[in-house]
């Protein structure tokens, strides 16, 4: 049977996709480390995301860009398996999401990081280690991934803003994890220090693995292989930045983003 289309010629609209979950949408190349179909989750007395379909490429780079309170913090809940879902699936890796096989094969940065400030980088990264039952050589390399084999033996509360956000992506590396979830890890660092953190998640990618990151920044769009632009917990756009601007005719990326609004709100 032909792959069906995901998308209508109209932009940012999804045709629900029927085909097998675990395959995902995307190529030999890349396929989809995480598949979403119908994904509907609730907080509280909100619907939070209302039927999400998604996938995300393996050994990419994919930013989870999106207005504050637009339920980037909900799916990347759901796609570590903390957050309870209503309906709908949701697959990581071939499994469901928060499978205990999952454990070293995933790692997850929240939005509010907790490292401990009075124990020192490699305490902290041993610790972590413990709890999931890994090798020490992984608290080594996950220090030199995120360059602070200098600051080994220093106390985090000793370290700048940037070098702590480094400190919870090591931790999230600690198991030598194939898909990574970085909720804004990002947010409230000078431009040097984005620069430098998103120049790590490019090279963590490179090194095949799934990086997943969240901002609320549109002009990130530009530091990644692919976007999912996501609005009131509905997917506006799954694309690469070239193919967002040739289907909006911006040219920056919170332009783009701006006329899919005002076109979902047309077709409404
Ligand atoms: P984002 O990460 O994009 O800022 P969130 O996923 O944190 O968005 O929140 C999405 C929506 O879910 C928001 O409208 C928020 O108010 C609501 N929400 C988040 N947490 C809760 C909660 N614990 N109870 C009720 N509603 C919540
Ligand atoms: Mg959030």
């Amino acid at each position: 049977m032909a792959p069906r289309p995901l998308r209508d010629p109209s932009p940012g609209r999804i045709i629900p996709h029927m085909g097998n979950l675990s395959e995902g949408r995307h190529t030999d190349e890349h396929p989809s480390a995480i598949v979403a179909r119908g994904l509907v989750v609730r907080r509280g007395p909100n619907e939070v995301l209302h039927g999400l379909d998604l996938d995300v490429p393996s050994g990419q780079l994919v930013g989870l860009l999106g207005p504050s309170g637009s339920g980037k913090s909900t799916l990347m809940r759901a796609i570590v398996g903390v957050q309870l879902v209503e309906s709908g699936t949701i697959t990581v890796l071939g499994m469901p999401a928060g499978d205990p096989s999952l454990r070293h094969r995933v790692g997850y940065v929240t939005q509010a990081p907790s490292v401990y400030a009075d124990l020192t980088v490699e305490e902290n990264l041993k610790y972590f280690a413990s709890v999931l039952g890994t090798d020490s050589d992984s608290v080594a390399r996950a220090i030199e991934a995120v360059d602070l084999t200098r600051y080994a033996k220093t106390r985090v509360s000793r370290l700048s803003g940037g070098e702590t956000s480094r400190v919870s992506l090591a931790v999230a590396l600690v198991g030598e994890p194939e898909v990574l979830v970085l909720d804004e890890p990002t947010v409230g660092l000078d431009p040097v220090l984005r620069r430098d953190l998103w120049a790590l998640f490019a090279r963590l990618a490179a090194d095949a693995r799934t990086v997943l990151v969240s901002s609320h920044v549109m002009d990130e769009a530009t530091r990644c292989d692919r976007l999912l632009l996501l609005r009131n917990g509905d997917l506006l756009a799954d694309v690469t930045l070239p193919e967002l601007f040739e289907r909006t005719g911006a040219d920056d990326a919170d332009q783009a983003f701006l006329t899919l609004v005002e076109r979902t709100e047309v077709a409404r």
